[in-house]
């Protein structure tokens, strides 16, 4: 056969039709089907990710929970409910791709507690779960546009950082906002000591949590007429909003005492101590301690958080899957030393950590400073085993200052 009869083996096309022919084993392929071929690639390829993007790990609330039991002690009450609200909220995002009739409204959240009981820990562990992108924000430095601080599209600036910019994947992400009660109105009057400072970054944070279309300086900093804009819509972003609302319990004990006149409540209401209020928070309460209804209305998840007894503080230390003490036997190791610690040594640092009120924080500082002699001294030499005693950890700690931990934590 001469070089001109040969042809293309997919549309039949005689070389001298074609730029180019391609021989392979038992057959020819021209330049054209080459190129069609390759849009069919290219095509297929686009198919396969839209459906990966369709599965985003959905997990069953149950599923969920097991994993943040991984890494979150205790808390079990908030596990339950914010596996529910995630995985309503992609039971919701799945739901909008295929156009259905029933529209699913966003399940936000607000997680009230302490400092230092697990919030961030929380939110840290589902985006993890969930291979989403994740932005922690403080409240306190955002400001209404036109004042010294941040914009609150800051807060999309930093879920684009987080997603590489992947826009898909940040409109699919979680944004954690920190510190929520400090941008509350300061009295649940609002003709009185009205905090407009405060009601104004409320205001403007509604519209991110209820799902917009936002123009985001990518670069962050402020809008800039030079720079040019990302658009990020929020409907599909999780907003969870932590706060410690302190002295919130006032305004529950006061409503359920209001609550209980009238009824035969009174023994119930004595048996309520002080300590178990938290568990009782409603909307309520949180619009009396001064966030608008209109921002609490977009929460509608709410759920609160227990303060870390010495139990769960001692848990704390072992058993999650990337506990304190697992992550300093991991660092000794690397340096062929065995790190062990004893039952004592662990009950002194709990103790230490409820005397001072260093909570779940605390923890950390203090095994820094019990073992950073260790970790100074060992490193390259003879020494393969460090056993930290209830002694070894009282005399290394007896070597600085308890203020200074506190400063630390
Ligand atoms: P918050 O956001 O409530 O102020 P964090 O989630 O930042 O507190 O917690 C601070 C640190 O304390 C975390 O890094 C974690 O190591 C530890 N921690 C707090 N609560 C828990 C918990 N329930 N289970 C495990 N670790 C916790």
């Amino acid at each position: 056969m001469s070089k001109d009869e040969l042809s293309c083996s997919f549309c039949g096309r005689a070389k001298p039709q074609t730029q180019l022919l391609i021989a392979g084993l038992d057959a020819h392929i021209c330049d054209k089907c080459i190129e069609q071929a390759h849009g069919i690639v290219l095509e297929e390829g686009q198919e396969n990710k839209e459906k990966q993007k369709l599965e985003v790990e959905l997990k069953t609330p149950k599923e969920i929970k097991t994993f943040l039991d991984q890494y979150v002690i205790g808390q079990d009450a908030a596990k339950k409910v914010l596996s529910v609200a995630v995985y309503n909220h992609y039971k919701r995002i799945l739901q909008k791709q295929n156009e259905d009739q029933v529209e699913i409204q966003k399940s936000n959240i607000l997680i009230v507690g302490q400092t230092g009981t697990g919030k961030t820990l929380l939110a840290q562990t589902i985006s993890k779960l969930l291979k989403v992108p994740l932005a922690i924000v403080d409240a306190t430095v955002l400001t209404e546009a036109g004042y010294v601080g941040e914009d609150v599209e800051s807060i999309l600036t930093r879920l684009l950082q987080a997603a590489d910019y992947d826009l898909d994947r940040a409109q699919r992400g979680i944004v954690f906002i920190d510190e929520i009660d400090k941008i509350a109105r300061k009295s649940d009057n609002p003709s009185i000591t009205r905090d407009v400072s405060g009601e104004g970054v409320q205001q403007a944070l509604l519209k991110l949590l209820e799902g917009t279309t936002v123009n985001v300086p990518p670069k962050g900093g402020r809008k800039h007429p030079d720079q040019k804009f990302i658009e990020v819509d929020t409907s599909n972003i999780l907003f969870i909003a932590g706060g410690a609302f302190d002295g919130i319990e006032a305004h529950i004990s006061k409503r359920l005492n209001v609550q209980a006149i009238g009824y035969k409540m009174d023994a119930e209401r004595t048996q309520i101590k002080d300590k178990d209020l938290l568990q009782y928070i409603t909307p309520t309460d949180i619009k009396a301690y001064g966030l608008i209804p209109e921002i609490i209305g977009r929460l509608p998840v709410l759920t609160h958080l227990k303060p870390l007894d010495a139990a769960a503080l001692r848990a704390i230390l072992t058993e999650p899957k990337n506990a304190l003490v697992k992550q300093y036997e991991a660092l000794f190791a690397m340096d062929d030393i065995q790190l062990s610690m004893t039952p004592g040594a662990l009950e002194f640092i709990v103790s230490k950590a409820v005397e001072y009120k260093l909570g779940a924080r605390g923890l950390r500082s203090l095994c820094e400073a019990i073992l950073n002699e260790g970790m100074f001294e060992l490193p390259k030499t003879e020494t393969t085993e460090l056993k930290v005693t209830k002694t070894y950890a009282e005399e290394q700690l007896g070597k600085i200052e308890l203020p200074k931990l506190k400063a630390v934590s």
